[in-house]
């Protein structure tokens, strides 16, 4: 009876495999499909400068809305995108749209600093990953400091001369170079000084319980005032309350990203909050509070 338990145990195993490796597939049939029939989109979430008190940038972050199964996490489907490479041609896209839109925007008088786009390993180490960044941003006659490429700790550690070299490069034209989730990563504090990086963001899993928890309040006030040593830039992650947004202030981070201002938003929403934003803040109007 053990032994039929056993192979019960077994079936059912390779039963969920073959359902895992069926659903997978189907995922990524329907990904390639979505990618040819240009079916994905570009949400921005504004980052919000805090002595400026305004919007400075936009991050893009890839949207998926599958016909039949409505819309995919790009938790999800990224990760998909980067086990089967599809991550090239998705982020070579999303990289095109956001550089596109964000010259659009400048055009329409929008005060943008720059477009900031997540950037997976397999993409930083294409041999044609920065030749196209500069394609793009050439196209559309826009300069390096109109971009900001996000990295992971990760990735900075799997191939570090590599990444260095592509890194200088992009740096040489002026594009900007960010650090995201910072603190959760797997990787040693020596690239901070060693890479040309501007910026640090940190994780949300930080921000989520400031201040009330006292260890979170140490790790965050500690990553600032490392960044600030090294000259970097800090931006705050997943800001949703105001006691978060007043200690993050009171601490001297300068930018805050977060459902507080705005979720991700689709172009023509974000342009309207930005026009609302610009009219709120006009000279005659009370202002002080930080608005999107
Ligand atoms: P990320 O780059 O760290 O982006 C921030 C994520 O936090 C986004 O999730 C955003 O919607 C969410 N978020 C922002 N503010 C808040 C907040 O106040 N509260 C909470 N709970 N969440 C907030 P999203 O859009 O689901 O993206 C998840 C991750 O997928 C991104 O994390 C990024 O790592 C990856 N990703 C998205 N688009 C791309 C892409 O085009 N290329 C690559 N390589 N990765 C992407
Ligand atoms: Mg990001
Ligand atoms: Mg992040
Ligand atoms: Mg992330």
């Amino acid at each position: 009876r053990v032994k039929d338990f056993g192979r019960d145990g077994f079936c059912k195993f390779s039963q969920d495999l073959a359902e895992a490796v069926d659903e997978r597939l189907a995922l990524e049939t329907a990904l390639r499909q979505a990618l040819r029939e240009n079916q994905l989109q570009v949400h921005y979430q504004p980052v919000i400068d805090l002595a400026q008190g305004r919007m400075v940038a936009v991050e893009a972050l890839a949207r998926w809305r599958h016909a039949e199964r409505g819309e995919i996490a790009p938790c999800s489907f990224i990760r998909l995108a980067e086990e089967t490479k599809l991550i090239l041609p998705l982020g070579g896209w999303m990289a095109r749209t956001a550089i596109g839109q964000f010259r659009l925007w400048r055009e329409r008088g929008m005060e943008l600093d720059y477009v900031s786009i997540n950037t997976s390993g397999i993409e930083l180490f294409d041999p044609g990953f920065v030749d196209g960044l500069f394609e793009a941003l050439d196209e559309h006659g826009l300069e390096g400091r109109h971009l900001q490429i996000e990295l992971t700790e990760n990735v900075l550690m799997q191939d570090y001369e590599a990444c260095r070299r592509v890194l200088l490069r992009l740096r040489q034209q002026g594009v900007r170079i960010a650090i995201d989730d910072f603190g959760t990563g797997y990787s040693s504090l020596a690239y901070l000084k060693q890479l040309p990086i501007d910026m640090l963001k940190i994780d949300r899993s930080f921000i989520k319980d400031v201040p009330g928890d006292p260890g979170d309040c140490a790790i965050v006030e500690t990553i600032i005032a490392m960044a600030h040593r090294l000259g970097l830039a800090t931006v705050a992650e997943g800001v949703e309350t105001e006691e978060q947004e007043d200690y993050l202030l009171a601490i001297g981070c300068e930018r805050l990203q977060g459902y507080r201002y705005a979720r991700p938003l689709d172009p023509v929403s974000l342009e309207r909050l930005h026009a609302d934003s610009v009219r709120q803040a006009a000279p005659d109007s009370a202002s002080s509070a930080v608005r999107v």
